[in-house]
């Protein structure tokens, strides 16, 4: 069911739908999780879902030289899923060549996707990369169509129809953060689904119904507040995630009830090693709940539909 990540997705054109998590972390600094991201593949094209801090060097490991990224999708604006957006923006505008080949910097606006807020808060960031951006026009002779973003703001819809994919934002509940958005991904008979951040709610279920792949978050409750229970002092900064967030046994009955053949879990919290024991015990209790397949994500985990 999941590929290695090398294998066959350094090529342009991919016939099936494949998912490949860039970072299955949180805020929090964990070695080895980085910042929350993926990229979805389909015919020729890549789309980068959320842009963690380390986004650029995720993709590079993943396979997908980031000059292939032409639209980034933000489910939300908190800072580990936005903060890589600067690199991502520059580095695929930038040609690389190595003796092998080239890739070529992108030529076309970046195509930015996001819940109301996105303007004005990713217009922000693109106007904080004015001064490197003139010097790459004037002096980098890069193509001036690629320092520019266009976008499309969307709570609940589609937004992206081309080529047989499709791709339909919907909405979450993540508040104080709002909105928040979710993706579903339809290509070649297959679908995916990408939850962002939030807490359970009926709007998964529906647009998750029968999905292939559901990519969701969760955080282990028991172990949060065994961390709660051993540091009191710090009880408000770790009872945080419980006031947005899915715990992994709601994962489990939002992936029983829609009917999903496969849940990958991500946005881990705390942290599992990426080992079998520690992630056996992070998903304590949900294989009762849910009968399908049940992975927790690692960084650069592969998907293909
Ligand atoms: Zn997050
Ligand atoms: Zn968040």
């Amino acid at each position: 069911m999941f590929i290695q990540p090398q294998e066959n997705v350094r090529s342009d054109f991919h016939p099936d739908l494949t998912v490949i998590l860039l970072g299955t972390g949180s805020p929090r600094a964990f070695y080895g999780r980085a910042k929350p991201g993926a990229v979805v593949l389909a015919g020729d094209k890549a789309f980068l879902v959320d842009c963690g801090g380390g986004a650029v060097d995720q993709l590079i490991k993943a396979g997908v030289m980031p000059q292939r990224i032409s639209d980034v999708l933000f489910t939300h604006h908190h800072y580990d899923h936005n903060a890589g957006f600067f690199d991502v923006f520059i580095t695929s505008w930038r040609t690389h060549i190595t003796s092998e080949r080239v890739y070529l910097g992108r030529s076309v606006p970046m195509q930015v996707y996001g819940p109301e807020t996105t303007k004005e808060i990713i217009g922000k960031m693109r106007e904080s990369f004015e001064f490197d951006v003139r010097l790459r026009i004037s002096y980098n002779l890069s193509d001036e169509a690629g320092s520019r973003i266009e976008y499309t703001e969307c709570n609940e819809g589609v937004v992206y129809d081309k080529d047989g994919i499709r791709i339909t934002a919907f909405e979450v509940d993540h508040r104080p953060v709002y909105p928040a958005v979710a993706y579903k991904f339809e290509y070649n008979g297959k679908s995916a689904v990408i939850s962002g951040d939030t807490i359970p709610v009926e709007n998964m279920v529906k647009h998750a119904a029968g999905a292939d792949l559901l990519v969701h978050e969760a955080y282990n409750k028991p172990w949060l507040d065994a961390l709660i229970a051993r540091y009191p002092e710090h009880e408000k900064a770790l009872s945080n995630p419980a006031k947005y967030h899915t715990t992994t046994l709601e994962a489990a009955e939002i992936a029983r009830r829609a009917g999903v053949k496969h849940l990958v879990l991500t946005h881990h919290i705390p942290a599992p090693a990426a080992d079998e024991t520690a992630e056996e015990a992070y998903i304590a209790g949900m294989r009762k709940i849910f009968t399908g397949a049940i992975t927790v994500g690692r960084d650069l985990m592969a998907f293909r539909l």
